[in-house]
């Protein structure tokens, strides 16, 4: 099985873009798995010229959440956000006079096995029975997913759309009509959110690269979306609502924090607004119930969903709130 080299790939990315840094200060923001190549990234990065490379401690989970405009420009010049492609929903460009460029490590066709892998997702979806699929990939694995798209077109499957996805942009694919399945060149993590978006009305494959894999993720989905119901109906009587706001510009989304709290407040109900760039459960904790019976995250709809779907209150997506309020007549991924 050939195995993805990620130091190559990670190398040759890094010196697509080495002129940039020359004689810059860089901050370099790494999501967790590429934290084990930072030495490798500092030495690169340095052969290139930059005059000072330091990193975030703090995880990365996507460029919606760069601290970029958090840095001064007296201190960095330039932050390199590694693993992501712009924020769709706010491409930043530079903060504060401190330019942000995008690494994103996107995988050649060449760095795999392209048609062990086409011959498993072909095997899968003819053995399930399917013959309407959609594609979303996250940015590493965009030219494996458009190569694919080729190949299962020759193979007489009909491709209705191609978009990347994130945890919360799914690019129109959750929109479409008539799919019999959705593949998805990514983790559990964007299969889950698409799985959300879609309300599970169709099947979802994960496409692992990394293992060659095809795993069909449907019953996990509507798994969760059960108890996202379930969370939706906890938080029905709530009088005193915390609203979750993104400290972060890219997470700022305050045309969502209006809509909630005018909803608040025309129904009698008590909202307080609380400012976060990480919502962690002991904050939440330190907030009284006589504050928040109930929260609604506006800044990253998946903290609700993978970190505080336990939490002792409930902590809802806008979506699943819109819901529990009878705005929306089923619970909606993610806004
Ligand atoms: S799911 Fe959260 S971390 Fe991922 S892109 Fe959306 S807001 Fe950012």
């Amino acid at each position: 099985m050939k195995k993805l080299d990620w130091a190559a790939i990670i190398e040759r990315e890094i010196l697509n873009i080495c002129e940039s840094v020359k004689g810059k200060k860089v901050f370099v923001e790494l999501p967790e798995g590429f934290k084990i190549y930072t030495s490798l990234i500092r030495k690169l990065l340095l052969s290139c010229g930059a005059r000072q490379v330091a990193f975030r401690l703090e995880p990365t989970y996507g460029s919606c959440e760069s601290m970029t405009c958090e840095l001064h420009h007296a201190i960095f010049d330039v932050v390199l956000h590694v693993g992501h492609d712009a924020y769709p929903y706010e491409p930043l460009k530079e903060c504060n006079g401190v330019e942000i460029i995008y690494v994103p490590v996107k995988l050649n066709v060449e760095d795999v096995d392209t048609k062990k892998l086409v011959r498993l997702i072909i095997d899968t979806l003819s053995e399930d029975g399917v013959d309407t699929i959609a594609i979303g990939y996250n940015t590493q694995y965009e030219k494996i997913a458009l190569h694919v798209v080729n190949e299962v077109n020759m193979h007489g499957f009909k491709v209705l759309r191609t978009s990347p996805i994130l945890g919360c942009f799914f690019g129109g694919l959750d929109k479409l009509e008539n799919v019999d399945a959705y593949l998805v060149f990514g983790s559990r993590f964007h299969a889950l959110g698409l799985g959300l978006a879609t309300h599970a009305s169709s099947r979802i494959y994960v496409v692992d690269v990394d293992k060659y894999s095809v795993n069909d993720y449907t019953s996990d989905a509507e798994r969760v979306l059960r108890v996202r119901y379930g969370k939706a109906m906890e938080a029905r009587n709530a009088r005193k609502w915390g609203i979750i706001v993104g400290a972060r510009k890219g997470q700022c989304r305050l045309w969502l924090v209006e809509r909630l709290a005018s909803l608040f407040t025309s129904r009698g109900l008590e909202y307080t607004l609380l400012y976060s760039s990480r919502t962690l459960r002991q904050d939440l904790d330190a907030i009284p119930v006589d504050v928040a019976e109930a929260f609604v995250v506006t800044s990253c709809p998946r903290l609700a969903i993978e970190d505080l779907s336990d939490y002792w209150r409930p902590v809802l997506t806008p979506g699943e709130a819109l819901y529990a309020l009878g705005v929306y007549d089923r619970v909606k991924f993610p806004w």
